[in-house]
């Protein structure tokens, strides 16, 4: 079993903490949130002072924050994890940013001799309470045989997707083709029931042609067609469309800097950024079916 500090006590980080301590694993926690660091206590985490010192005497660091500027303020420069870990330990960072900002980090671990993993998720938040996450992993082959056990205790799937930062470029592929696909998904369903036809009918017969695809069978926006998605509970509870839009900003930046053209990637990123402009970022992003019938969006709570 292994000594893990854990950096970022959120919605993901919290199950995904409480996973490695039922597999037997000891962590020491940080959060800038005292409400987090009680939450992690009571699971029976270790408390850190700060994000370096959950790095002191640790064989695998693990961080969990929202954006790329986060994760390198934590780990690297003079007060960063990087200059504080022991000489044998790994980074592992499940956040999803940049390809490359994990590239940066991967060549600040290099420096100091530590290796880095880019090990982005996705099952969202029911996916990190049940342990069931895809793991897309960038870095060398050898360190993820490492860090193989300590992923296991969190997820089902773990994929080797390259070296530095490939990790984030299948998550960024990934969530370019969920947000577009939620938009199409959303425009048939409305289409389909103004036209008299039954979404569940309509579910149904599309399932078997050549329009299935998850957001329409598995993660339908019609409420009440599955139980438990996050349509049929108001929407509330799922993968935020405020992070589906910094994701699909995350595949703009890296179109840039490929010289690649995402046409609909494009729109979709406008399209949910008019949805959080108005005030339903905090919603599931297959809320988005609301803008595209033109029903009013629900305010932030
Ligand atoms: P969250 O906002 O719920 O939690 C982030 C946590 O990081 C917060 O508790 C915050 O206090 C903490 N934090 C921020 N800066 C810190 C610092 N310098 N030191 C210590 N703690 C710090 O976010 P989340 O939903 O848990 O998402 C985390 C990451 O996982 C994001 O990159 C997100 O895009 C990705 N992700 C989220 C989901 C999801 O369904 N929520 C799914 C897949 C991937």
């Amino acid at each position: 079993m292994a000594r893990i500090g854990f950096i970022g006590l959120g919605r993901m980080g919290v199950p995904m903490l409480r996973n490695l301590l039922k597999a037997g694993h000891t962590v020491r926690a940080f959060d800038l949130s005292e409400a987090a660091l009680g939450v992690a206590r009571e699971a029976g985490a270790a408390i850190a002072a700060s994000g370096p010192e959950a790095a002191d005497g640790v064989e695998v660091l693990i961080s969990m924050v929202p954006t790329g500027r986060h994760v390198l303020d934590i780990h690297t420069g003079s007060g960063g994890t990087l200059a504080r870990l022991p000489a044998e330990a790994l980074v592992i960072d499940c956040s999803t940013i940049a390809v490359a900002e994990a590239r940066a980090l991967h060549a600040a671990g290099a420096e100091r001799g530590i290796p880095v993993l880019d090990a982005p998720v996705s099952g969202g938040v029911m996916g990190a309470q049940a342990g069931t996450l895809t793991f897309m992993v960038g870095g060398e082959a050898a360190v993820l045989d490492r860090a193989r056990p300590v992923l296991e205790a969190m997820g089902r799937n773990v994929f080797h997707a390259g070296p530095a930062g490939n990790g984030q470029a299948a998550k960024v592929c990934n969530n370019l083709l969920a947000g577009i696909s939620m938009i199409a998904v959303s425009e048939a369903y409305t289409l389909g029931q103004r036209l008299g036809l039954d979404p569940a009918t309509m579910r149904e017969i599309v399932s078997t042609s050549t329009g299935s695809c998850h957001a329409l069978v598995s993660y339908p926006p019609v409420p009440g067609l599955l139980p438990n998605v996050p349509s049929s509970r108001e929407y509330r509870n799922g993968f935020a469309a405020d992070l589906m839009l910094k994701d699909l900003r995350l595949a703009e930046q890296a179109a840039m800097e490929t010289q690649s053209s995402l046409p609909l990637g494009t729109l979709a990123t406008a399209l949910y950024g008019l949805f959080c402009g108005a005030g339903s970022g905090d919603l599931d992003y297959s809320a988005v079916i609301r803008m595209i019938e033109g029903t009013p969006p629900a305010a932030r709570a």
